[in-house]
């Protein structure tokens, strides 16, 4: 640990001294976390040529042998250019279904040229570490690697299986997340380390609230076509193939899907709404209560930050047509790009946008790669359980709450399977520090003595 790291950890156990009176710290488990982060950082992971996943997996594998795992049950599996990684710690009743803790190690491309530091060289500045991955994930996947070898050395005996599971693509094609999905779809439960986690109060860092993930919106693409026999441009006929396809998608964008909301999204709008701007906030509340109300309705969909979660929204996001400036277009398509409410196959949407286009030369198709339709996980009183107890004992007063991610991650293939996941990263940040996938990525690492705690309480109770 060299000076720097020692001053900024030294700062950052006095802001968090006061949440934790009563429980003891793990001073193994957090330098472990840290140092295993910053040697994680300096591999680059990124998918091509020189991808450094299957490195990633080998250090996270010897952290965890040297822990006590026996050699078998670490397990790297290579694939294309990338590996991932599955770790059993067998319980004492094999008639129990494994508790699973999810991430991935690979990490989206960064360019040297336009950070502030090089993102493939960790720095620790300031109370942050900083490099590609810091905070999307290899800080949180050292923080339950480091805190899972802690239990051990602690003596803990689960009765549940534990499995610890890397993905290796979870930033491309998650090939490698549906195969470890299929592999542990019996799994009791996945507690997802790659979403969820905690907001801190721009002005004063300190913890506002906790959220966990327990539903994700389904991505979809649908390509809409319209042919014409074409002709000379000097001698146009009444239909056109760029007109028709115009009309067709101006109808669309006017289109508004019926807003919906299911028990997680009303239980985030109730707890989530006195952190908003008065107006948003008022929209949310009374949403919740009316799904009708045509004043929230308008206030939330004004709200790029809100309009995802009030229903499916769909958008044009490509166009394409004609084929020479002087003839009558043969062929006009445009890609349509929906993320859905959770509930609804992409069939039935499809069908929907095809009735607002009300055009039957149009022809609509489903063209999505790589992603698969999901329902919510259920909410599950002992992981909502698990959570609140942790939260209160380490930042009493914190309130726990659900929420929906408009994006993917690898919970969308357990869900897929019928394998309740759940986003759970302990980790608190500034909404402002969020940069993750952009330049100069960051994470405080004031999180390490909590995100430890969180670990060995939250990995105990449901695995007991
Ligand atoms: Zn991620």
């Amino acid at each position: 640990m060299h000076t720097a790291l020692f001053a900024a950890v030294a700062a950052a156990s006095l802001i968090v001294t006061a949440a934790h009176a009563d429980i003891p710290s793990h001073p193994d488990a957090e330098a472990q976390a840290l140092d295993l982060a910053e040697k994680a950082i300096a591999l680059r992971s990124v998918r091509g040529p020189g991808n450094e996943t299957p490195k990633v997996a080998e250090l996270y594998r010897s952290a965890l042998v040297a822990g006590g795992w026996a050699d078998e049950d670490v397990v790297i599996t290579p694939v294309d250019d990338t590996a991932y990684l599955i770790a059993t710690w067998p319980g004492s009743d094999p008639s129990l279904k494994p508790v699973v803790i999810s991430g991935h190690m690979d990490v989206v491309e960064a360019k040297p040229a336009d950070w502030q530091r090089d993102p493939f060289t960790p720095v620790v500045e300031n109370g942050y570490l900083f490099g590609r991955g810091a905070s999307d994930m290899k800080y949180d996947g050292t923080l339950a690697i480091a805190s899972l070898i802690e239990l051990r050395r602690e003596g803990y005996k689960p009765r549940r299986t534990i499995i610890i599971q890397f993905s290796g693509d979870e930033e491309t094609t998650m090939k490698t997340s549906g195969i470890i999905a299929e592999k542990l779809a019996n799994a009791d439960l996945v507690l997802n380390i790659d979403g969820g986690g905690g907001t801190l109060d721009e002005a004063t860092g300190k913890p506002l609230y906790f959220t966990w993930q327990g539903a994700e919106k389904t991505y979809a693409d649908f390509q809409l076509t319209v042919t014409n026999p074409g002709g000379h441009s000097s001698r146009p006929h009444k239909v056109n193939a760029i007109n028709e396809l115009a009309a067709a998608l101006v109808r669309i964008g006017n289109y508004q899907f019926k807003p919906e909301v299911s028990d997680l999204t009303r239980a985030y709008f109730i707890n989530a709404a006195k952190y908003e701007d008065p107006k948003i906030g008022d929209a949310m509340q009374v949403f919740a209560a009316d799904l009708t109300n045509a004043g929230a309705i308008a206030t939330l969909s004004d709200n790029p930050e809100t309009i995802g979660k009030i229903g499916t929204t769909c958008v044009a996001t490509m166009i394409n047509g004609g084929h020479a400036l002087n003839a009558l277009p043969q062929r006009a398509t445009a890609n349509i790009n929906c993320r859905i409410f959770p509930g609804h196959p992409r069939e039935a949407i499809m069908a929907e946008l095809a009735r607002v286009a009300a055009d039957p030369a149009i022809k609509f198709e489903d063209v999505t790669a790589g992603s698969v339709a999901t329902d919510a996980s259920p909410m599950r009183p002992d992981l909502v359980a698990a959570m609140t107890k942790a939260m209160a004992a380490i930042y009493p007063g914190v309130p726990v709450f659900p929420s929906m991610a408009s994006g993917a991650s690898d919970s969308m293939w357990y869900r897929y399977h019928g394998t309740p996941s759940y986003g759970a990263s302990p980790v608190f940040m500034k909404a402002s520090d969020d940069f993750a996938h952009g330049l100069n990525e960051r994470v405080p690492i004031a999180n390490s003595r909590p995100a430890v705690d969180y670990y060995l309480m939250v990995v105990r109770d449901l695995s007991k």
